[in-house]
């Protein structure tokens, strides 16, 4: 491992090989990523559904997602990657004038920005997602370029492409402590020794503010466990079956192999570490998914996992420098929606880095807003 860089990346999750591609694609210099695990990708990212889309209700998280769409169906011409976008479309299920109104709202401002959403009527939905349960359903919102993608393929053509460009992976090396002169960062402690360097890029995913506690910094992730169901091989799936999201029961589910793949975020959860399987979770998400698509009633569960979202109080990521040291950038807090926005926050962070004008204006993003308390929260979150 070197023992100087002009940065040191922390975590090597998407976010994480998406800022050391787009950093070394502008040339930055010599840039290291840490990893503690012997693996890259082992934490959210391979816990993520694999979701993609635009239909937010704030402008940077819209901008951030179209941009990354982009991105990610050019993803090969950038990296030299084979991985697959489907974009099969995502569907938000309305079943209350309220969620029709703040949606129909949503879809103005999501249109305004160019993006090319619908609203459906209750006979237009069967059409791209047959065997879904309309009962009470007034409209849904679709858009056709939303969709899916593997975490896990556009996180080894980043990594790929990253090292072919100079950037180096030390994995099974865990960022134990930052050594500052006053208030600028000098040097970063790994249990493999010491690197010297001027720039920490905190990516550390549900970890972020274990980084930038190091430097006396409190920053506002909190890692928060969610639940997966996937089912066996399912007669009735069609190829194209999009994600379809039931706004009133927070129930997502989309087509996964030959069968589904059943999710739910619980917001009575509390603040923790834990990723132990909760069996009474479980049990929910199976009963609404039975209330979504009673056809599931053939399905068995073919696997079941936890993992972390890397919840921020407005649901929105922060981007940006720490403002009490010199030295520090967070890129972190995506609160469950990191693997789509990587692209964009790899690239607007690289441009950012290297003194350039972002693609988006990402300035509400910073980490200081919260302490200026909470403008714009993302509502559309699940
Ligand atoms: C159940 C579930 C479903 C989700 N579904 C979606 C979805 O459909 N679409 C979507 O966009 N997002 C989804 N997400 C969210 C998405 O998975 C995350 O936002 C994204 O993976 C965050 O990536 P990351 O690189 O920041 O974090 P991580 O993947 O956790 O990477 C951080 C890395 O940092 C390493 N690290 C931590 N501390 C240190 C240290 N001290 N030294 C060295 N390394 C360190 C960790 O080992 C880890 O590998 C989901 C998340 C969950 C849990």
């Amino acid at each position: 491992m070197r023992n100087s860089a002009d940065a040191v990346i922390v975590g090597g999750g998407i976010i994480g090989v998406a800022v050391a591609f787009y950093l070394a694609l502008q040339k930055f210099g010599n840039i290291v990523m840490l990893e503690k695990e012997p693996i890259l990708g082992t934490g959210a990212t391979s816990k993520a559904a694999g979701g993609i889309r635009a239909q937010f209700s704030s402008k940077e998280n819209i901008q951030m997602s179209m941009l990354s769409e982009k991105l990610f169906v050019s993803f090969k011409e950038a990296t030299g990657a084979e991985a697959l976008f489907d974009q099969v479309g995502y569907m938000f299920l309305l079943k209350d004038d309220a969620e029709v109104a703040s949606f129909t709202k949503d879809v103005e401002l999501q249109r305004s920005l160019g993006l090319d959403v619908q609203i459906l009527k209750p006979d237009e939905i069967g059409q791209y997602a047959p065997h879904v349960s309309l009962e009470n359903v007034l409209a849904a919102t679709f858009c056709k370029d939303d969709g899916l993608g593997d975490p896990h393929e556009f996180l080894s053509g980043y990594d790929q492409a990253a090292r072919r460009l100079g950037v180096e992976l030390a994995h099974s090396t865990e960022l134990t402590g930052i050594k500052m002169a006053g208030n600028k960062i000098t040097n970063v402690k790994t249990n493999h020794g010491d690197i010297s360097t001027p720039l920490v890029i905190n990516c550390a995913g549900p970890q972020a503010k274990l980084i930038a506690a190091m430097v006396g910094a409190e920053l506002k992730v909190a890692p928060i466990r969610r639940q997966i169901v996937t089912t066996g091989e399912l007669s009735f799936i069609k190829p194209y079956f999009p994600m379809v999201v039931d706004v009133r029961s927070g129930l997502y589910c989309h087509k996964e192999s030959k069968g589904m793949l059943l999710g739910w975020a619980d917001k009575a959860v509390e603040e923790s570490f834990d990723i132990s399987i909760d069996p009474d979770y479980t049990d929910v998400i199976l009963e609404k998914a039975l209330d979504l698509m009673p056809q599931l009633e053939e399905a068995e569960v073919a696997n079941q996992w936890a993992g972390l979202y890397e919840t921020t109080p407005d649901h929105r990521a922060i981007i940006g420098w720490e403002p009490s040291v010199e030295g520090m950038f967070h890129v972190v807090g995506f609160s469950g929606h990191g693997f789509m926005h990587s692209p964009a926050a790899g690239s607007v962070t690289s441009e950012i880095i290297t003194g350039k004008a972002p693609s988006i204006d990402i300035s509400s993003l910073s980490p200081e807003r919260f302490a200026a308390g909470i403008e714009a929260k993302e509502t559309n979150v699940i």
